[in-house]
């Protein structure tokens, strides 16, 4: 069964959240989700969905481009609960030029993972380089650390990939243009592999452009199986494995 590590299922713009999650808790393919924060409400929402159904369990963060006076002591409050499996999203953005506040937010997040014992998931938008930085100039996730929708670079993958982090990929793998991801994906290491939807972004071919949702993670698996000449059912082991391996507190 395969396990959707990175979707927002109570997000801004789902307005049936009850079918979403109606839909999660009845396919049969799907294990488990982790549906993650973007602020201080999206995380508790997060939270409250997760301790009522069993599937989901909950990533407490601030996304870069959700920042505006949110309380990181407030977050670090919810953390220790059996739900909360990692901190974030968090990570750099380059849509938005308040570099000094995002990089001030990250890091903060990371030492309250830090000392919760908690990975860290990051966002990292055309940052990867910056992100990377304060890994090695102000503290490192020690508890582990995933990329996800991992935009491909293969300087900055042998960095993530030589410290046991872990890489994500979503539904662009699918899509035409994503000649650099297929060969980064060719080259992550299979115990360093995990795979999201991101919804309700992101839809992977052949549903482009429509909602997102956690079943379409069977295109992104097919897909992946193709690029590492595996069977759908080899590759859909090997990363529900990797994500309870990243994540310790999914059960
Ligand atoms: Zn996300």
């Amino acid at each position: 069964m395969a396990i959707d590590s990175h979707m927002h299922i109570n997000h801004f713009i789902l307005d049936n959240k009850e079918k979403y999650i109606d839909a999660i808790n009845n396919n049969s393919r799907i294990e488990s989700v982790i549906n993650i924060g973007l602020n201080l409400q999206t995380s508790q929402e997060s939270i409250s969905i997760a301790q009522s159904n069993s599937k989901f369990y909950s990533s407490i963060g601030v996304h870069p481009l959700y920042i505006d006076s949110q309380n990181l002591e407030k977050l670090y409050g919810l953390a220790d609960n059996p739900r909360v499996v990692a901190l974030g999203e968090s990570g750099l953005d380059n849509t938005k030029n308040n570099f000094n506040e995002q990089r001030k937010y990250l890091i903060r997040q990371i030492i309250i993972a830090n000392e919760l014992h908690l990975p860290v998931i990051i966002h990292s938008n055309n940052c990867n380089k910056q992100v990377i930085d304060i890994f090695k100039r102000y503290v490192k996730p020690k508890y582990g650390c995933v990329f996800h929708c991992f935009q491909p670079d293969l300087d900055d993958l042998k960095y993530l990939v030589s410290n046991g982090y872990y890489i994500s990929f979503a539904g662009r793998i699918t899509y035409k243009t994503a000649k650099k991801s297929i060969e980064v994906a060719k080259i992550v290491p299979n115990d360093l592999f995990l795979v999201e939807t991101d919804s309700p972004y992101i839809s992977p071919e052949p549903l482009r452009g429509t909602i997102n949702e956690t079943s379409n993670i069977k295109y992104i698996l097919g897909k992946l199986a193709e690029i590492k000449e595996m069977s759908y059912i080899e590759i859909e082991t090997m990363t529900t494995q990797n994500t309870k391996r990243l994540f310790k507190k999914l059960q």
